[in-house]
């Protein structure tokens, strides 16, 4: 179990300011004018990892954050890439140069980096979770987590495994994605409190989505609340779940952290009325889905090619209404893959799908839009 008491908002260094030349090209001043801000407000929290930014995150985070300002001042967390690590031997590399590039002794906060379908076979094999408690013990890192992108079946299945060596989880919990079936926040949050597992939630704002939101959605808000902003009213949404000590946004503008602070320095949870509120919003930005799939499953049933739809769908409806530059959608979309359901692009086009779907979508058409947008392998970048 983590041991922390301080406001319950961390900064997330997956979106730093950057100028023309590239994810690594640090715009270091506005960076130190961030990071100070957040501290002197007296927040302490920072979430890097090995492949932020083009994989240099974590050395912008030595130089900003560790070579400026005391070691007790800050709580660092950073994660081991599951994707990258090719067998024991290379997770003690991989971590050595974790600590130089924060120019750390150690980790105050050490994740498996977006556990999933796709990597747990190889964490197994490669024994990742024996590796974490083994830095544990040797006092490298102080609590150990895993962020997780994938379904709560698997979750709960990892938990009931390895939940032993888990001090916390970090989710993906905004209200959007409440209910959605690509997603289910609701139900992996469920699943790390019954673990008694405290959480770290991860985008909350949905990239940007929540923070740019349709007039409908601003308009539900003002009314409730005069003044308030829509970034407001999705940190609190995530910040008021059982069991979530932490809440990450990506911030690279000055207001932003302005304004994020303020918010968990007078932090309110939401009440009922407030969280109608929210569920009106959420209507509103559902009513602008690009597909409207209501996720009804009929079409399924007799897909030759075992394509999970609506999933697809519902990922296809978020990229869509994402701003900047990355989104967790494409990991989502991977992980699904991973586990053994058809690709978009593995539609043979029989029209099975079609024929049962109430809402008489050309399901057949969508699929190749989500091909288009989701099967570009140059999604992850590798080390330079
Ligand atoms: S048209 Fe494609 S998605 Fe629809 S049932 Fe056939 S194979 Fe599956
Ligand atoms: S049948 Fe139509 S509405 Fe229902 S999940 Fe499939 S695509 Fe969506």
């Amino acid at each position: 179990m983590v041991d922390y008491e301080g406001y319950k908002f961390g900064f997330g260094c997956m979106r730093l300011p950057v100028g023309e030349g590239g994810p690594a090209d640090f715009d270091y001043p506005k960076i130190e004018a961030l990071f100070d801000e957040f501290l002197a407000r007296g927040f302490t929290y920072f979430d890097t990892a090995y492949t932020y930014h083009g994989y240099h995150a974590e050395e912008a985070v030595g130089k900003v954050l560790v070579a400026r300002h005391p070691r007790n001042s800050f709580q660092l967390a950073t994660k081991l890439p599951l994707r990258d690590f090719k067998d024991a031997e290379d997770m003690e590399r991989i971590f050595a140069e974790q600590l130089e590039h924060c120019d750390v002794d150690y980790f105050d906060y050490y994740l498996l980096h977006n556990m999933g379908h796709n990597v747990y076979a190889k964490c197994v094999e490669h024994d990742a979770f024996g590796f974490v408690a083994r830095k544990k013990t040797e006092g490298k890192i102080r609590n150990v987590g895993m962020s997780f992108h994938d379904m709560p079946e698997l979750l709960e299945e990892i938990l009931g495994v390895h939940g032993e060596v888990l001090d916390f989880v970090q989710l993906q919990i905004n209200y959007a994605d409440w209910d959605q079936p690509n997603v289910q926040s609701r139900r992996c949050l469920e699943i790390a409190n019954a673990h008694n597992l405290p959480v770290v939630v991860m985008e909350p704002c949905k990239g940007a989505t929540l923070v740019n939101v349709p007039q409908a959605a601003r308009d539900a808000f003002e009314a409730a609340a005069p003044g308030s902003t829509p970034a407001s009213w999705a940190l609190r949404f995530a910040g008021s779940q059982p069991g979530v000590f932490m809440v990450l946004s990506g911030m690279n503008e000055l207001e932003q952290v302005q304004e994020n602070c303020d918010t968990f320095a007078n932090f309110q949870p939401l009440t009922e009325a407030e969280l109608d509120v929210v569920w009106q919003a959420r209507a509103a930005i559902e009513a602008e889905s690009a597909i409207a799939c209501t996720a009804c499953e009929y079409c399924t049933h007799d897909c030759p090619q075992n394509i999970p739809i609506p999933q697809y769908f519902a990922l296809y409806n978020s990229v869509m209404r994402t701003t900047g530059s990355f989104s967790s959608q494409t990991v989502y979309y991977n992980n699904i893959v991973q586990s053994g359901r058809g690709k978009a692009s593995e539609c043979i086009k029989c029209g099975l799908c079609e024929a049962a779907c109430p809402q008489h979508l050309p399901i057949r058409g969508h699929l190749e839009s989500v091909a288009d947008k989701f099967e570009d392998p140059s999604f992850f970048p590798t080390r330079k």
